[in-house]
């Protein structure tokens, strides 16, 4: 670290005092939250990162230390944090970019700050390092939630401070930084109240995602700021003159709407911009008398207000009686302003408003007012149940817990009267779950307001809910349709697994029992004759059946017993030679049986008459032949199975070398009619109509049908995977090369292994 290069020595020098400048910035701006005695730990833990960030730049030339100061300013002046975060703010990149240690922090600072330095290194390996978001890194992010709210907040600021500077990056890493941040940090600033940097990282975000977009929308406010200025005051006038009569303290201003709020608008409701610019928002913001006459003076100026203009009826919203659950507190109502048009007119105390703006911090900042857990504590709780659940995978819990962050909330009561806070279209059954597990699975019906519903029956605000159960009640797979709490939504599915395996441990004996009273000893050859003839396709389903009852085992006798000489095997226009010998293959006929219903899933049973042995065939699912493939066989004469591989396929080589007795020559008959299932995977350049003429391309191809299309788009790409349905290769390889002829497709691969 240290030179004696009188060249470098200069530029530290200069560093330093770059550095010390920026210190009592820090200092200046921080002096609300922080007590003298506090200032000591601030200095310590500037010291240390200026030391450990020596001589190293930013991209836009400036020393490295102005990030984590500029940094532990915002989580100050912005959020509302004290010295413990200021000092992690400053060294919250030093475990990271440095040679220091978390064992060196934890010397220095102790065991708090260390941890939440650990948490912020943690999610730089998440987010900084890695080419894409991922979801269970996503997951690992919010972990650190439970452990110190802190960790977020000053990630948070960190991305805060990127964004503002993200003019010195290269536009690939600008797109990927505006897009994480537009996906997943305005949301969560969002979610933790946090209103002011939410709106400055939606900004953020748009502009470099949509420059063009976003310079328009900035010029025509400014364009309209002085008439828009004018009508505030021409409103405002009337409500300035009475508010001050009666005596009540208070700052009255035009809500200013953000660049991305008046896009998101156009593009939601599909209007121009001055249509969303037009409709006016005021902010009263008032100094209460005492924190108990709080309430009363949001209603008493409500009422002032509402004799001078009219109110719209129904457009009252009362966050003060019940916040939301991000901790919001204010009286909205919409009048009719004098020019003819409806304006809204939030009212707050300053109490609300700071936690309207600064969000956790405020709100903590106000916690010993309040005995009762706040509507933050329980979303937090929440968050912390979910993540503590380690069934959901985490695909799942992403989507669950991005519903959870941007979803509107219904209130609710139980039949004691106790809130309850749901996602907006919430079922009863959801509530059941929320309420506890059991009562959710016990479920069978609900009185809502005193009416009986059923299950799925969406709740609205307000509403008062009994959950009626029952024990006989069973789980239904259908419920997973029903709910949409991802409580429910786990519960549900938990029970399920825990039943199914209950049900096929239940069968098993069942069907046990009665081979042992038959004398049968249960072995494939068995299997292989039941499995037909109660039209499962597994062990388990067999077992899961008999279990429920929907099998029942009377003519097992008779099933057994059943004349074996005509034999049957599964087929799908596959012929078999039943020797490795040259011998000519013999001819077959397709007849499908009663049971057969001739669609794509089901393999065609042939009778072949003539044929001593029983053997069903299977296709592999290492390489999925389908018909027009040189493929052979593996005759497993244990499980009695003829398995199909592709020629080609590694593990028919594997065989060919190693089993060669056990290889029969198969070749493909009948192709008419027969379809079987084959997925191709395509990228290439997102242009507008590329999907279309996509699956255009596929339905001019008269033989092949479409099983599944999913295409994803980002960064100007897309990706997808088709699912379809073909006769055989030849109309597979047509299609491809016609996929592959449309402009802006890059490639076109067929995927060996389907999942079913
Ligand atoms: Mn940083």
């Amino acid at each position: 670290m240290s030179s004696n290069s009188p060249d470098i020595k200069t530029n530290i020098t200069d560093e330093d005092q770059y550095a010390e400048s920026l210190y009592n910035g820090l200092i200046a701006s921080c002096s609300k939250h922080v007590k003298v005695k506090d200032i000591k730990l601030i200095r310590k833990a500037f010291d240390l990162a200026k030391e450990s960030h020596k001589g190293v730049k930013r991209k836009s030339g400036e020393p490295y230390i102005l990030h984590p100061v500029e940094v532990a300013k915002i989580v100050t002046s912005e959020i509302g944090l004290g010295a413990v975060s200021i000092a992690c703010a400053l060294l919250h990149d030093v475990v990271e970019d440095t040679e220091y240690t978390l064992e060196d922090i934890k010397h220095l600072f102790g065991e708090k700050i260390a941890s939440i330095i650990d948490g912020l290194t943690k999610i730089s390996d998440v987010f900084d390092k890695h080419s894409s978001l991922q979801a269970e890194n996503f997951r690992k992010m919010l972990l650190t939630l439970s452990d110190d709210v802190r960790v977020i907040l000053i990630k948070l600021a960190d991305r805060l401070h990127n964004m503002r500077t993200l003019e010195s990056m290269p536009t690939n890493k600008q797109l990927k930084i505006a897009g994480e941040t537009i996906y997943l940090y305005a949301p969560l600033a969002h979610r933790l109240g946090l209103y002011a940097i939410k709106t400055e990282l939606e900004d953020l975000s748009l502009k470099y995602r949509h420059p063009h977009v976003f310079d328009e929308i900035a010029h025509k406010i400014a364009d309209n700021e002085k008439k828009r200025q004018q009508e505030i005051n021409r409103f405002s006038l009337p409500i300035i003159e009475k508010l001050e009569k009666n005596n009540i303290e208070f700052d009255i201003n035009g809500r200013p709407k953000s660049i991305f709020s008046i896009w998101n608008k156009m593009q939601v409701k599909n209007i121009p911009f001055e249509e969303v610019y037009d409709l006016m928002a005021i902010r009263i913001v008032f100094k209460p008398l005492n924190p108990e006459t709080e309430k009363s003076q949001c209603w008493q100026i409500y009422s002032l207000i509402t004799d001078i203009y009219t109110p719209k009826p129904d457009r009252i919203r009362d966050w003060i009686s019940s916040p939301k659950a991000n901790g919001y507190e204010a009286l909205h109502t919409t009048v009719m302003g004098p020019n003819g048009k409806w304006v809204e007119v939030q009212i707050r105390s300053q109490r609300m408003d700071e936690i309207a703006e600064r969000g956790f911090a405020a709100h903590w900042k106000y916690k010993g007012e309040k005995t009762n857990e706040s509507e933050l504590d329980k979303w937090i709780k929440k968050i912390r149940e979910m993540l503590e659940n380690p069934n959901s995978d985490a695909l799942e819990f992403l989507d669950e817990f991005k519903m959870n962050l941007f979803s509107a909330e219904i209130m609710v009561f139980t039949q004691k009267g106790d809130l309850k806070t749901l996602p907006k279209y919430s079922t009863a059954l959801d509530f059941a779950y929320e309420i506890h597990s059991e009562i959710g699975n016990k479920a069978i019906g609900a009185k809502v307001n005193h009416k009986l519903v059923p299950l799925n029956y969406i709740l609205r605000s307000g509403d008062q809910i009994e959950v009626i159960t029952s024990n006989k009640q069973k789980i239904q797979k259908e419920w997973l349709g029903h709910v949409k709490t991802a409580k429910a939504k786990t519960s549900i599915t938990d029970a399920i697994k825990a039943e199914t395996k209950d049900r096929i441990k239940k069968g098993k004996t069942i069907l046990e029992t009665k081979l042992k009273e038959l004398k049968v000893h249960p072995n494939g050859r068995v299997f292989k004759k039941i499995l037909p003839e109660f039209e499962v396709v597994s062990k388990d389903e067999l077992y899961s059946k008999i279990g429920s009852g929907i099998i029942r085992l009377d003519n097992l006798k008779k099933i057994l017993k059943k004349n074996t000489k005509n034999k049957i095997i599964r087929y799908w226009g596959l012929q078999i030679s039943k020797s490795t010998s040259s011998s000519k293959p013999k001819k077959t006929e397709i007849t499908p049986t009663h049971k057969q219903k001739f669609n794509y899933k089901d393999p065609l049973i042939i009778r072949d008459t003539s044929e001593e042995d029983n053997f069903s065939i299977e296709f592999a699912k290492c390489c999925n032949p389908i018909p027009g493939d040189v493929v052979m066989g593996y005759k497993n004469p244990d499980v009695e199975v003829v398995m199909i591989h592709k020629s080609k396929c590694p593990n028919a080589i594997k065989l060919m070398s190693s089993e060669g007795n056990f290889i029969v020559p198969v070749k493909w008959t009948s192709q008419k009619y027969l379809s079987s299932l084959a997925k191709l995977s395509l990228n290439g350049i997102d242009r507008v109509g590329v999907a279309a003429d996509i699956t255009t391309a596929i339905s001019n191809e008269l033989s092949v049908n479409i099983r599944k299309i999913f295409i994803e788009t980002h960064d100007g790409i897309f990706e997808g995977e088709i699912e379809l349905y073909v006769h055989n290769v030849n109309d597979l390889n047509n299609l491809i090369m016609n996929i592959s002829k449309i402009k802006g497709v890059d490639s076109v691969k067929r995927i060996e292994e389907i999942s079913k």
